[in-house]
């Protein structure tokens, strides 16, 4: 295992477009595992812990930017994140534990593209952007275009992700985050859905994140008319999400106990945001 230690972005960005096979450091808790079991070969990593300005949370009246290196832990606990965007506080809260929440970069999260990742199903209704630097210069990436197939990500060969950058939610706007284990508490989700509720002029906007029940992350929406009560909203939440359910039975269930908790989750999200609707 060679580890570069590059100093600023530019010198990053070159080691990733010269080394034929290297990967970026973050966290490394995805890396380190993934090495322990024998399913990554790469030689090259380039660890961009001392690229100043990459571990930066700043919160502003618009926006939540978030640097590649700061670690889950942060985007949980920071005071600012929680008033800007509960729901990101909430759902980066429940990914995995918190001494792993504490070395895993935001950054790194998004990057490992593994389909039950707890982060993005939130970042996926809160319209979440994904920075991205190369030798040839920067890119955006929505969120929604950014998870391409099963782990992989939109993140091409000689680029590194920069920040994720959050708009402010929108106005009266509600959410909530369900997150369904089989085998324990700080284990990853059999089934996941982030949930945005958006008041609109005459109906409400419902955003759904699934995690965990495609071999992507999944983003869905549909609106809430005035003639649908809260159980209709809630079967048509039901119904959208199942047809873009496509789960993976593994050790932690088969595909269908998967399912069965992926409709859970989606109820008890839309539930939980129409509730706090209401109240308003
Ligand atoms: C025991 C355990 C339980 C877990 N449970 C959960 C869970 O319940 N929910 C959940 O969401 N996650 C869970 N995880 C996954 C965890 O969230 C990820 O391992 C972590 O977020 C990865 O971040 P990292 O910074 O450590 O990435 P790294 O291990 O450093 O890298 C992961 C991948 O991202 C790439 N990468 C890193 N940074 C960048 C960058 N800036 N630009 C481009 N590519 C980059 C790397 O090259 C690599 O491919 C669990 C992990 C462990 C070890």
């Amino acid at each position: 295992m060679r580890v570069h230690r590059p100093e600023s972005l530019d010198e990053a960005t070159a080691l990733l477009n010269d080394l034929d096979d290297a990967m970026v450091y973050g966290g490394g808790t995805a890396i380190q595992i993934l090495r322990k079991q024998g399913l990554l070969f790469v030689e090259d990593y380039v660890d961009i812990a001392r690229v100043p300005g990459l571990g930066e949370l700043m919160v502003t009246s618009d926006v939540l930017s978030i640097g590649t290196l700061t670690p889950l832990r942060r985007v949980e606990t920071d005071p600012r994140v929680r008033a800007f965007a509960p729901l990101a506080s909430e759902t980066y809260g429940q990914a995995a534990n918190p001494r792993v929440r504490n070395t895993a970069s935001a950054g790194g999260n998004i990057a490992h593209g593994d389909y039950r990742l707890d982060p993005p199903t939130a970042l996926l209704v809160l319209d979440a952007t994904v920075h991205l630097a190369s030798s040839s210069g920067t890119r955006e990436v929505s969120v929604r275009e950014f998870f391409t197939d099963f782990q992989e990500t939109a993140v091409e060969h000689g680029e590194l992700i920069t920040a994720i950058t959050v708009p402010r939610p929108p106005a009266g706007s509600r959410g909530a985050f369900e997150k369904m284990r089989s085998l324990s508490e700080n284990d990853w989700p059999c089934a996941s859905a982030a949930v945005l509720a958006v008041p609109e002029e005459g109906f409400v906007e419902i955003r759904i994140g699934l995690g965990a029940l495609a071999p992507t992350s999944v983003y869905l929406a549909f609106d809430q008319t005035p003639d649908m009560t809260v159980q209709q909203a809630v079967d048509a939440a039901i119904d959208i999400a199942n047809s873009a359910m496509d789960p993976i039975a593994d050790v932690r269930g088969s595909a269908a106990y998967k399912a069965h908790l992926g409709r859970i989750a989606v109820e008890e999200a839309v539930r939980r945001c129409l509730k706090e609707l209401a109240r308003d």
